[in-house]
């Protein structure tokens, strides 16, 4: 790696929202460390796509709802970091994988429960801890969480309280990380034309429908609306964003 790149690390990178960071990250100049979870096919393309940026890539699996695997995966990132760019330390944290699941209050079960708090919560706050001592001074975090914070339906109840701890985890990063002068901020996207929860933002036309009619901007957002925000904030310019939650959503629910 070149030492005048700077490094990022996102989460969930194969495909969706984290593809769309890691190219806008890699136009900017970053290299790129990501995970996947078990699509290594369409992380092999992500990682040929920096390549082609003239950036440097590598992507590892990792299951974010399995917090006993991490010590060996900031490991795995440490050594190939000392190798390849001369010391073990990293600038840009993105956490940004996930998984959709809904179900009602009624009907949610404690397994489901789990599975959504280990991944969109736990997940984050221990992988965060462990990735700190190799997080450069001066380096940003930014944790995705969704406009389902602020506005809601029904059957999001378990999914977005997750993605509530999460915000209120990012303000504590925050307050805690400003003498390492280290950023935290969260994005908040709105429905998304991702594979998430089942790809029926991107597929399902009487909820794409639904979706543009209750945003002000009248579409359903596109992964292309959100990376380069989170390219932005790990730019300088945007070193005194701090703390804050931003919404991308076109103004869904406005
Ligand atoms: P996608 O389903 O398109 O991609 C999910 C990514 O997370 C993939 O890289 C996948 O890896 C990885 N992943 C899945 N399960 C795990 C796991 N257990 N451990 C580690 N990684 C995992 O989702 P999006 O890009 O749409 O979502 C990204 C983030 O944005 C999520 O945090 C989601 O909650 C949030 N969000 C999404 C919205 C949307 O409408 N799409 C709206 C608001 C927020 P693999 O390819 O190997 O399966």
């Amino acid at each position: 790696m070149s030492t005048k790149s700077k490094i990022a690390l996102v989460t969930g990178g194969s495909r969706g929202l984290g593809r769309d960071m890691i190219v806008n990250l890699a136009k900017n100049g970053n290299n790129i460390i990501f995970t996947y979870h078990s699509n290594k096919s369409e992380a092999d393309k992500v990682v040929s796509e920096v390549l082609s940026l003239g950036q440097k890539a590598v992507a590892y699996p990792l299951d974010l709802g399995n917090i006993k695997t991490f010590d060996s995966f900031v490991q795995q990132v440490s050594e190939y970091l000392s190798e390849h760019a001369g010391s073990p330390n990293f600038d840009y944290l993105i956490n940004n994988a996930g998984v959709g699941l809904y179900g009602s209050v009624t009907d949610t079960t404690e397994d489901v429960f789990d599975t959504l708090m280990n991944i969109h919560f736990k997940g984050v706050y221990f992988l965060t801890q462990k990735l700190l001592p190799l997080i450069n001074d001066g380096g940003r975090i930014i944790n995705i969480s969704s406009g389902l914070t602020r506005f809601t339906f029904p059957n999001v109840s378990a999914y977005a309280s997750m993605k509530g701890a999460i915000e209120t985890y990012t303000r504590s990063l925050a307050k805690e990380l400003g003498s390492r002068q280290i950023t935290a901020n969260s994005i908040a996207p709105g429905a998304i034309a991702t594979d998430f929860g089942g790809g029926s933002t991107k597929s399902d036309k009487n909820k794409r429908n639904a979706v543009a009619s209750i945003t002000a901007l009248g579409r359903v957002g596109e992964p292309e609306d959100i990376g380069g925000v989170v390219a932005f904030l790990c730019t300088s310019e945007a070193g005194w964003v701090n703390a804050q939650r931003i919404e991308l959503s076109g103004g869904m629910m406005v």
